[in-house]
């Protein structure tokens, strides 16, 4: 064999597995198609969620952001406007200043710190604590373009093309990843079957210097009916402003792009002061971008991670996360077996069984893609999310997906969302009765 692993794509997933793969003591292909160092991917918000933390503390990559000026993100607040959304819709913002409806965790709930470091220095950065690994021989400039398999129909190397010499030569190892992205050429010679949902929202976002947020938290999260927007701050102290609109809102954007993002900005309830502040990069975002989902243990001698597996609707921000964490459970489940020359199979299970927590969560986004609007359930937990600080604890874990999706989906939290929906209902009625003048005023409720 001339390696233990061969891993196509260096970028998060890729680089992130020969990372760990070499500090096993393991020997490693990286493979990737561009020659240039400095490449990065452009289509991408690159906030990377809490429950990410662990892993990158853990393999040493959370430390070398910070130097390259990362923004490290302690709390979100979460705006709600559980309707239709028609007041970012149609100008008039009925939340403005009232400030009643944000849910904010409180200091004291432990959330998990996000961290979000722009592309161009974040895949550079991670290539080249990749490449410096002992035992990682990363091949820039080389692209996948077929795969060996063995006489009973593993998966046992990759065939590559150098993009200078248009040589072409064989890699042979025990294991092959699949690092490559949604469109992952590894899982198309491989014949993996796709699984395609529909995202019914499109998005853009643009970076801003000198731009004052006015909403609490580090960062905002705005969801009104279906539309959702975002303020988070990035490296060099810019500040990313997204929005996340449906569909049916995209020939308003098709018309005059720049103009339909400021109009969203500005009306956002509480959102960030953008007069003053310089604009420092064009609109960035797609039209349309589907779900799509591999199984990441397809055929013996194969392993898939990040996009390559799960490419998730981008509007909850999971993919970077779900890159690094694959990629580490990947390396955790089968460094020691192919150090030692064992049985790959169960080493390969034990990554599938893993990898069910990225599963779970994008069953849900999945259903989030449709854009609808935040059914009975979900209102209930919005709501019971501004005054009660277990349940917003709960629902920052479960955004920042930092525990399984039961943290938040169980009957107890369910039940006690009903039962604060039920006394709000009441004390709302009550309230519609004619005024007593000791009836306290009450924040809105959905
Ligand atoms: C609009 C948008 C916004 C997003 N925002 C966020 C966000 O805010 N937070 C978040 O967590 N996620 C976000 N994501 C998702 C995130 O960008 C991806 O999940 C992440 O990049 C996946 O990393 P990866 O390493 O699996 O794949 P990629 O980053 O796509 O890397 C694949 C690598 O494989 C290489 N490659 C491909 N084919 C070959 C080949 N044949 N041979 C050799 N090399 C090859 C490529 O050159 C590349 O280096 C967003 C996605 C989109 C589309």
């Amino acid at each position: 064999m001339d390696y233990d692993v061969i891993i196509v794509g260096a970028s998060i997933a890729g680089c992130t597995a020969a990372t760990a793969y070499g500090r096993a003591g393991l020997r490693v292909a990286l493979v990737e198609r561009h020659r240039n160092p400095q490449a990065h991917k452009t289509l991408c918000g690159h906030f990377v969620l809490g429950g990410t933390h662990d892993v990158l503390q853990r393999l040493d990559l959370w430390q070398p952001m910070l130097p390259r000026g990362a923004a490290v993100t302690h709390s979100l607040g979460v705006l709600i406007e559980p309707g239709t959304g028609t007041g970012i819709r149609t100008g008039t913002t009925p939340w403005a200043g009232t400030g009643t409806e944000w849910i904010v965790p409180r200091p004291d709930s432990r959330i998990p710190p996000a961290i979000s470091l722009r592309r161009r220095k974040l895949d550079p950065l991670l290539r080249e604590i990749a490449g410096s690994t002992p035992g990682v021989d990363l091949k820039p400039g080389h692209r996948a373009v077929g795969l060996v398999e063995d006489a009973g129909g593993a998966v046992a190397g990759v065939v590559t093309t150098d993009l200078g010499t248009g040589r072409t030569t064989t890699l042979r190892a025990r294991l092959v990843v699949g690092a490559d992205g949604h469109r992952s050429t590894v899982a198309a010679l491989a014949g993996v079957a796709e699984d395609h949902a529909p995202n019914e929202r499109f998005l853009f976002w643009t970076y801003y210097e000198g731009a004052a947020t006015n909403g609490p938290g580090d960062g905002q999260v705005w969801r009104l009916g279906q539309d959702v927007a975002v303020c988070i701050p990035v490296d060099d102290g810019l500040t990313q402003v997204g929005v996340f609109p449906a569909k049916d809102r995209l020939s308003e954007f098709t018309a005059d792009r720049t103009a339909a993002f400021e109009r969203f900005a500005a009306r956002l309830p509480d959102g960030p002061s953008l007069a003053g502040a310089r604009r420092v990069s064009n609109l960035i975002g797609t039209t349309d971008y589907p779900c799509v989902r591999r199984d990441p243990t397809p055929r013996p001698g194969l392993a898939l991670i990040g996009d390559a597996a799960t490419t998730s609707d981008p509007v909850p921000a999971v993919g970077c996360g779900w890159a690094f964490r694959s990629a580490a459970w990947l390396a955790d489940a089968t460094a020691e077996t192919l150090a030692l020359g064992g049985d790959l199979r169960p080493a390969l299970r034990s990554y599938r069984r893993a990898h069910r927590f990225i599963d779970k969560y994008d069953d849900l986004g999945r259903k989030e893609a449709l854009a609808t609007p935040p059914d009975r359930l979900q209102r209930a937990v919005y709501a019971a999310a501004v005054t009660d600080p277990d349940i917003a604890r709960r629902l920052a874990m479960f955004a920042m997906r930092a525990a399984g999706p039961s943290v938040l989906l169980n009957p107890k939290v369910m039940a006690r969302a009903f039962a604060g929906a039920r006394v709000r209902g009441r004390r709302r009625n009550d309230s519609r009765a004619p005024a007593s003048p000791s009836t306290p005023h009450r924040a809105p409720v959905p």
